[in-house]
């Protein structure tokens, strides 16, 4: 483990608070709390890369000083201070009138990934963003939520571009001095460190916390000293590719999260699955009761009330499945434990259409959940198909699998200021009622020059990110000039410009808009009313189709022919998505049908204005009301689905997109693409945000298991 000492910050009294503040993310979705540290010094906050605990402690005293001296500083300070003990020490509010965890009760959340920053790099994509936002709105609606999952200290693959266009990823480890994050100490001070049930030879885990506004996040950290050389990589980076280390990294996420829960002095929870990996927890709270004297069945019954299970995906690569021969090595005779033989055990993760297979770890969690779902209304159909033979006695639409859509935290997505412009035009109120329709309703005063112009500035703030990040490359790495063009060095911010920014998992159909060359050239290089497209994502390191993919891109985008109009962007992660969902003009969406889930990108496209065209599959099939975007039909049916699939992508582009985006009035404003932009706004600001799905969740499920589980205690 890094053993650096810990650099104490040396804060002038009057400032004394920015510690704390720098410790909890709350600072992270409150602009002004932002500011606080950027006035302290804009060109070390950019340096740190927005990690205030990092550049408190690299900052010259004389500036800190000087800050607690100026009386503007103070009052923003005051300011912000108030606002964030209120919030923290949480008397403004408790949502649905949950006990207050003082009260010894909690919703446990479990998963393996979460975004929440781009100092904490413990994210893959959406699953992750989807758990990070949770986070956050269950601290906005002081929902008592504890979360569990993994500290990766090798968790940062940096996406790095060959000269052939190859995708290398260059390991970054975690500093865990400089991340915002804290050991949790017992009452001697030391780390609390726990031992991970069954797993041999022992594996330990130490806890860490990162505190989310009132929510704590528990990493698990296997690297300790204490650990040998295997076990101390365990939980060193994301779904290691490994069945028999990917088994044992779900170990230590379920069987030691409860444990972690336990030692922590958290004993009365709900349970909450983000996606299966940590399925093993519920085997653990039975065993729990079981040794606590419940007989087997009143156990699983039990848990089976109070747990909530979400599935992710219709991927079937996805769900984890491991070999029963591999189950049984490394439980051995564990089931006994449950009140189960070795049959029993291993039914329960026994898929009844592939039984063969092995143990499936949603098969584990769905019959061991008697709350679960799907993250749009479509995934939730397709869920229910899929997992019907759990279920052999009910029709299709009576599986017990609904759908909760996924939404995003809209004080972390919207860009600030374009949430100063809404401050003006939606009243002062509209972000703390932004879950209800009617806080939206002042969008349509807004002049469509004054939003377009907002919109042109963080465009052109998008592109000259780009286009320096280019520059560096070329700087600093002799990278190719070919490369150089590729990575948008040719980028114009007069050009309507399209964005696809996502794993480029080979269902996301990255290359589709490549399927015809010359069509795709002709509308690039159109003389008046040419398109310009940005790409960014990351390949996982196992995937070579997804490498593939990518590399035909980034070839394409370097052949002179396309004029410099494709770019590829280097190094998908928080920040740039960031720029990219405030900044591009259009959000392109093309997976292939039925395959995405969900997808939340667009949303947080929409809410900053930026419409998505997308074929009708996941949340677009709910979210698309034939004003705020364009939506691609497609048709299951056998043989070559690309083609037919990129005509009409090509279509929808030349006959509706572009016409729209080049209509300008006299002082160039296009105003009845602004009209789009607002529609977009308007239909994904209030439905598709992360506040309304978390109260589906807390009414939906929280409050009723809650109900149940305190009658029965
Ligand atoms: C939102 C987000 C995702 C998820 O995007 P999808 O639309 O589900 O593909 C992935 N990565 C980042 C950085 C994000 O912000």
């Amino acid at each position: 483990m890094n053993q650096t000492p810990t650099i104490f910050l040396q804060l002038p009294p009057r400032l004394a608070g920015l510690e704390d503040l720098a410790e909890n993310l709350w600072w992270s979705w409150h602009p002004r709390a932002r500011m606080l540290f950027k006035l302290l010094d804009r060109m070390a906050w950019k340096q740190s890369g927005h990690n205030p605990d990092c550049m408190l402690r690299e900052l010259p005293v004389e500036i800190l000083t000087a800050a607690a001296a100026n009386p503007e500083y103070l009052r923003l300070y005051d300011e912000v201070m108030t606002q964030f003990q209120g919030h923290i020490e949480g008397q403004q509010c408790a949502y649905l009138g949950f006990p207050r965890r003082d009260r010894d009760f909690a919703v446990a959340y479990f998963s393996a990934e979460y975004g929440l920053h781009r100092s904490l790099p413990f994210y893959a994509g959406g699953l992750g963003f989807l758990a990070g936002d949770h986070l956050k709105e269950c601290s906005d609606l002081c929902i008592p939520l504890v979360a569990v999952g993994f500290m990766y200290p090798e968790g940062y693959l940096r996406q790095r571009l060959r000269d052939d266009g190859w995708q290398e990823n260059q390991d970054e480890p975690l500093d865990r001095d400089a991340a915002p994050i804290s050991r949790v100490l017992d009452k001697e001070g030391n780390q609390v460190v726990i031992r991970v049930p069954v797993l041999e030879p022992a594996v330990h885990v130490a806890i860490w916390k990162v505190s989310v506004g009132q929510i704590p996040l528990y990493l698990l950290d296997t690297d300790l000293a204490q650990n040998d050389p295997d076990s101390r990589k365990i939980c060193s980076r994301l779904y290691i590719g490994d069945l028999e280390n990917r088994l044992r990294q779900e170990m230590v996420l379920g069987l030691g999260g409860a444990e972690a829960l336990r030692a922590l002095g958290i004993n009365h929870y709900l349970m909450h699955l983000n996606e299966g990996h940590a399925a093993f927890a519920l085997l653990e709270r039975v065993r729990e009761l079981v040794a606590a004297g419940a007989t087997p069945d009143e156990a699983r019954e039990r848990i089976h009330r109070s747990s909530i299970f979400t599935t992710h995906t219709p991927v079937p690569a996805g769900h984890d499945v491991f070999p029963n021969e591999m189950i049984e090595r490394f439980f051995g005779s564990y089931g006994e434990k449950l009140g189960l033989d070795r049959e029993a055990f291993l039914a329960l993760g026994a898929h009844p259409e592939h039984p063969g297979d092995g143990f499936n770890m949603s098969a584990l969690a769905l019959r061991l959940s008697a709350r679960t779902n799907g993250v749009s209304r479509r995934h939730g159909e397709v869920s229910r198909r899929m997992w019907q033979s759990l279920w052999p006695d009910l029709p299709v639409e009576d599986v017990p699998i609904t759908s909760i859509t996924n939404g995003v935290h809209v004080p972390t997505w919207i860009e600030p200021k374009l949430q100063l412009l809404l401050d003006r035009y939606l009243g002062p109120d509209w972000l703390a009622n932004h879950d209800d329709p009617a806080a939206w309703a002042g969008l349509d005063g807004i002049p469509d020059g004054e939003l377009w112009r907002a919109h042109y500035w963080l465009k052109t703030k998008l592109i000259d990110a780009i286009r320096e990040r280019a520059r560096q490359r070329w700087l600093n790495d002799g990278a190719s000039p070919s490369l150089v063009m590729a990575g948008g060095a040719l980028l114009d911010p007069a050009v309507l410009t399209i964005g696809f920014a996502r794993r480029f998992a080979t269902y996301k159909r990255a290359t589709l808009i490549l399927h015809d060359r010359d069509r795709l050239k002709s509308l690039l290089t159109d003389p008046s009313r040419p398109v310009q497209f940005i790409f960014a994502g990351k390949a996982h390191p196992a995937d070579d189709p997804g490498k593939r993919l990518l590399q035909e891109l980034v070839n394409t985008a370097r052949d002179p022919a396309f004029g410099g109009r494709i770019a590829f962007v280097e190094d998908y992660g928080e920040q740039l998505g960031q720029y990219m969902v405030h900044g591009v003009d259009v959000w392109l969406n093309n997976p292939l049908p039925p395959m995405e889930a969900c997808g939340t990108s667009g949303m947080k496209a929409a809410l900053n204005g930026v419409p998505q065209l997308s074929f009708l599959d996941g949340w677009w099939e709910e979210g698309f009301n034939g004003a705020n975007g364009w939506a691609l039909p497609h048709e299951e049916r056998d043989g070559d689905r690309d083609s037919l699939d990129a005509q009409r992508l090509y279509d929808t582009l030349a006959d509706a997109v572009i016409p729209l985006y080049y209509d300008t009035d006299d002082d160039g404003v296009p105003t009845r693409w602004v009209q789009t932009m607002k529609a977009a706004m308007l239909a994904a600001g209030a439905p598709f945000s992360a506040r309304r799905m978390v109260k589906e969740y807390a009414q939906e499920f929280y409050a009723p298991a809650l109900q149940e589980f305190s009658q029965k205690k």
